[in-house]
C-alpha cells in the first residue's frame, strides 16, 4: 500500500469536524473516511457526506460480515469505519483521514500502525467543552451530559497519540494540524524506501 492514515480523536465538541473540513481544503490527495453510525442524524448533516446512518440491526450484520476495519460503541451508539473504501484509497496513494474515538484508534493502530499518524484534539478545559457543545446546539442536555462524561475518560488516553492539539484559537490549531498532516506524508515507515534506494543507486 502506498498511502497513509491520519487519525484525529478527541472529545465530541472539541472542534475535530470543523478543523478537518478546513484542513482538507489545504492539503492535496486526501480522502476523508465517512463513518457508519446508528446515532440519529443531526439537523444539517448529510447522508453519505457526514455519516452513513443505519439501524443497529444493519450495523450488527455489518460486524458479522467483517465489513469494518474498526468499530466501537460510543455514547450508546455504534460507529465504524468500512474497510473496502479505505483499502482502495490507500492503494491509490491517498492520505486517508479518520475521525474516530480512542477505542477505534487502538484497533486501527494494531492493524495499520506503521502508516498511522495520530492527533488528539481537545479544548483548554472541560468548561470550554461544555460551552462549545451548548453553543453548537445539536445535542439535547442528556446527550451533552453523556459526551462530557465520555470526554473525561477519553482524556486519560492522550498518551496513546503522537500529537496533542489544544484547540483554543481556531486558526492557530488549524495551522498546526496542517503542518502535522504535511509532515506525516514523509514518515519513513509509510514510504517505499527500498524502491527509492534501488532507483537512487
Ligand atoms: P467535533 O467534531 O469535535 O464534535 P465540532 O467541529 O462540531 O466538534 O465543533 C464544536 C463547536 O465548536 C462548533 O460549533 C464549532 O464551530 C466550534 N469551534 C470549533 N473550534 C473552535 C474554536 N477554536 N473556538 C471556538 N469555537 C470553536
Ligand atoms: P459524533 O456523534 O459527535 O459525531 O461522534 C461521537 C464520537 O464518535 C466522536 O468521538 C467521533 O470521533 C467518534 N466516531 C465517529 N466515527 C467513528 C468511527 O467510525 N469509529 C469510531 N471508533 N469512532 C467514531
Amino acid at each position: 500500500m502506498k498511502g497513509s492514515i491520519l487519525v484525529i480523536s478527541g472529545p465530541s465538541g472539541s472542534g475535530k469536524s470543523t478543523l478537518m473540513h478546513e484542513m482538507i481544503k489545504r492539503i492535496d490527495n486526501t480522502y476523508f473516511s465517512i463513518s457508519t453510525t446508528t446515532r440519529e442524524q443531526r439537523d444539517g448533516e448529510i447522508e453519505g457526506k457526514d455519516y452513513f446512518f443505519i439501524s443497529k440491526d444493519e450495523f450488527r450484520k455489518g460486524i458479522e460480515e467483517g465489513n469494518f476495519l474498526e468499530w466501537a460503541r460510543v455514547h450508546d451508539n455504534y460507529y465504524g469505519t468500512s474497510l473496502k473504501p479505505i483499502l482502495k484509497e490507500l492503494n491509490a496513494g491517498k492520505m486517508v483521514i479518520f475521525d474516530i474515538d480512542v477505542q477505534g484508534h487502538k484497533i486501527a493502530k494494531e492493524k495499520f500502525g506503521n502508516i498511522i499518524t495520530s492527533v488528539f484534539v481537545t479544548t483548554p478545559s472541560l468548561d470550554v467543552l461544555k460551552e462549545r457543545l451548548v453553543q453548537r446546539g445539536t445535542d439535547l442536555p442528556e446527550s451533552i451530559e453523556k459526551r462530557l462524561n465520555n470526554a473525561i475518560s477519553e482524556m486519560t488516553r492522550i498518551k496513546e497519540y503522537d500529537f496533542l492539539l489544544i484547540n483554543d484559537y481556531f486558526d492557530k490549531t488549524l495551522e498546526s494540524l496542517v503542518s502535522i498532516a504535511n509532515a506525516s506524508k514523509n514518515r519513513i515507515s509509510s514510504l517505499n524506501t527500498e524502491e527509492f534506494i534501488s532507483s537512487w543507486i
